[in-house]
């Protein structure tokens, strides 16, 4: 009877949505009913200011065309607006003072964070915490709304296999299956609940599609890839995160997609995103993306990149200005079906609708929420924890770690000391130089510790002008750095990129320490053995010279506000490392991309023959591979079994915390299909559990997976369940030896 009920529940549920959503289309339709033409273009267009687009201004010229525009109904949303009293300035006309007094949209970028920075996105996605991870989301979500803002244009949802890319920081790594279940907390973060609360945003899902396949790993670079790569690995976060989280709007994206910029392309947005997964949210450009299209040679002009941006059904245009000056014309003209720009207008309006806008456009904007908001304990203690799970341990030979309380330690390195890096790229509203640096976080510890610099990082304006950020060559503090090492028990140093050297434009193509970081390294290690290197980058470096010569390596990236805290917490053992990594660390610039999910050769291995399929100079292992991360403690794995029931398989194992002290472990499952109508990859992850076990302490984890999930989609886009051999290999990392395999049938 439980289940009865529990099941009437949820019938009542969905009709009551079904019904909500009936109400909201007919809304819709007497408003659209009531729209002329300018209106209708007015809802699909997104500037930041307008001043920026007709041309440059003065202040108050700028701020007389923004009134002008809004008041005309010719904007129906804004970007980069922050703050209830700018906001409520502006909301107030488009809805007391224009026609159809229609509220708008104020978008921000609000990634890891707003006010309160968490980890980097990649960060947070190596603590494979889902249940945290939707908590800084929602937090980000609270800290947003009070300040006025109703749509983020995150989660960045882009695989990539490429850490020259910068903008692997703002994603979740290399994986679909771990990038698509962390895509669908972030949305749900976001957008909580009910998207009509006063403090959730609707979700972007972004790059659509491919922007991490960047050719050469550089920024907006052209990506060429097959059928087969695309609907496995590029599309299924997006498509989950819509079907498991309902995410309310897409971003296309600047690249080419098989020679096709996304912004116009109509098979991606028309025939898969808003045809065959019937998403019904809307499509926004990327910045400007729309008039990328002539530098693409896709566009001989302004006017035909509107259309074709419309045609191909990219709703809304973000700042490049091309449907404010084009559409009304293409449409008298013919040239731009009314039904398309009716229909971009329905999704808009959908979305304004169901954060509740039309119901009270002012729900936001409290200044003493606002205030309140902002200055929340709990989320800076949320953003340690979150912090502290980030933390990737990846080598501790002598149990080097963790520093016993009588050490005495050289902390040495700009980095250590540095109040700003960890906020990272994409910080929204954390205020400059607002971190807990290590230093700092040593001295509340009562660590027995000196400083020294050593080197200063970098030198020059970090902004998107800047083709290279000039690094400093400066090795003055180099002595001290090496004598203060040679005096203390142990040395921790803090290497790695500053905030602005990873994120958009940001692609690197040598991927060790920036400037004579590694230099300073080096020197170090010659004056004491006992060396903790702690790495705060955007992105896996590439960190050979220190897994050979360094006795322990802890990835600590961006972490945000309580970066400092967290790694003392990390190094002294107040907190035992739980991170895996979501992105293989290379060993050599020249192996990238490289991935653990990859496909075999046809010769795979050492044989007789001399030419299998490898570097003659480097081995084709990676450094540190995918789902790696250690603990002071160590985890066993056995009695790993595998059985088909009904149409379902079910993998069940057994872990052990086999050490002295308390410590968390993801365990991980990876599947390999042996033999398929297209080559499978050698390994992919199907499943993880974080848990936690006492020393001594064993629990049996059971995965289960339907036949559905056995799929794939193959040469044609189609998906498909092939039964046959399957092999499972369970651990804590991609490399997991303990393996069995089951012959599946239907
Ligand atoms: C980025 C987007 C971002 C937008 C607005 C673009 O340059 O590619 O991810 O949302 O700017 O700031």
């Amino acid at each position: 009877p439980g289940l009865a009920i529990g099941a009437a529940l949820m019938c009542l549920a969905a009709a009551a949505r079904g019904a909500e959503a009936d109400a909201i289309d007919a809304r819709i339709e007497t408003l659209l009913a009531q729209m002329t033409l300018a209106e209708k273009v007015g809802q699909l267009v997104l500037y930041s200011d307008p001043g920026d687009v007709t041309g440059p201004a003065p202040q108050d010229e700028t701020q007389r065309r923004k009134v002008e525009f809004v008041k005309s109904g010719l904007i129906g949303s804004m970007l980069n607006v922050i703050g209830v009293e700018d906001v409520r300035e502006i909301q107030k006309i488009a809805v007391e003072d224009s026609r159809l007094g229609i509220p708008m949209l104020f978008g921000y970028d609000v990634i890891h964070g707003h006010k309160t920075a968490f980890p980097i996105p990649l960060a947070e996605a190596a603590s494979w915490d889902l249940a945290l991870i939707e908590k800084s989301a929602r937090i980000a979500a609270i800290e947003a709304s009070a300040q006025g803002l109703n749509w983020t244009f995150a989660p960045m949802v882009d695989i990539s296999r490429d850490p020259r890319w910068g903008r692997v920081m703002e994603g979740a790594g290399e994986d679909p299956f771990l990038g698509a279940e962390i895509a669908v907390v972030r949305v749900r973060g976001f957008q909580g609940e009910d998207l009509a609360a006063p403090d959730t945003i609707a979700a972007t899902l972004k790059h659509f599609a491919a922007y991490g396949f960047a050719e050469s790993g550089k920024d907006y670079n052209a990506a060429d890839i097959g059928t087969v790569t695309l609907f496995n690995v590029v599309l299924p976060p997006f498509r989950k995160a819509i079907e498991r989280a309902n995410a309310r709007v897409v971003m296309n994206s600047f690249n080419t997609l098989n020679g096709v910029p996304a912004t116009g392309d109509r098979w991606l947005q028309r025939d898969i995103l808003k045809g065959a997964w019937g998403f019904d949210g809307f499509i926004v450009s990327d910045w400007s993306s729309g008039l990328e299209m002539i530098a693409h040679g896709f566009a001989p002009d302004a006017r035909e990149a509107a259309r074709l941006a419309i045609l191909a059904g990219s709703d809304v245009d973000m700042e490049s200005d091309i449907y404010k000056r084009y559409l009304e014309g293409l449409a008298a003209d013919g040239a731009a079906p009314m039904e398309m720009i009716d229909d971009a207008v329905r999704r808009v309006l959908r979305v304004k609708f169901e954060l509740g806008l039309f119901d009270d456009p002012y729900r936001y904007l409290d200044a003493a929420r606002e205030k309140k908001a902002l200055s929340e304990p709990a989320h800076r203690e949320l953003a340690l924890k979150i912090a502290e799970r980030s933390i990737v341990l990846l080598k501790n030979e002598g149990e080097i770690l963790p520093l016993r309380a009588h050490d005495s330690i050289a902390l040495i390195g700009a980095l250590a000391a540095d109040k700003d890096t960890p906020l990272g790229n994409w910080r929204a509203q954390a205020e400059f130089g607002s971190a807990v640096s290590v230093r700092e976080a040593f001295e509340a510890a009562g660590v027995d510790f000196e400083y020294e610099e050593g080197a200063a990082l970098e030198v020059g304006q970090a902004n998107f002008a800047d083709e290279v950020l000039v690094n400093t060559s400066d090795r003055s503090g180099f002595d001290a750095a090496v004598e203060a090492a040679g005096r203390a028990d142990k040395v921790v140093i803090v290497l790695g990129e500053d905030a602005m050297q990873s994120g958009e434009g940001r692609s690197r193509a040598h991927l060790g320490f920036p400037g004579v970081q590694q230099d300073l390294l080096e020197a170090v290690c010659e004056a004491n053995q006992n060396v903790i290197l702690v790495v705060m980058s955007g992105r896996p470096l590439v960190l050979s010279w220190a897994a050979e010569n360094v006795p322990a390596i802890v990835q600590a990236w961006h972490l945000g506000h309580e970066a400092g805290t967290a790694i003392t917490n990390v190094l002294t053992g107040a907190y035992n490392p739980s991170g895996k990594l979501p992105m293989t660390f290379p060993r050599a610039g020249g192996q990238i991309p490289i991935y653990y999910n990859h496909l075999n050769t046809g010769r795979p291995g050492p044989r007789e023959e001399v030419f299998w399929s490898h570097y003659i100079d480097e081995s084709n292992a990676p450094l540190y591979p995918f789902g790696h991360g250690l603990s002071y403690t160590t985890f066993s794995y056995s009695r790993l079994s595998v059985r088909q029931r009904g149409e379902n398989i079910e993998i069940s194992v057994r872990v052990r915390n086999d050490g002295q002290v308390a410590g968390e472990e993801t365990v991980q499952l990876y599947m390999r299909d042996r033999t398929a109508s297209v080559s499978r990859p050698v390994r992919e992850l199907k499943g993880f559990r974080k848990i936690e076990l006492r020393p001594g302490e064993s629990r049996r984890i059971t995965f289960s997976l339907t036949k559905e999930e056995l799929g794939f989609y193959n040469q044609r886009g189609e998906y498909v369940v092939e039964p046959g051999t399957f092999d499972f290999f369970v651990g804590g990392s991609s490399a997991a030896t303990l393996t069995t395999s089951l012959n599946y049938r239907v």
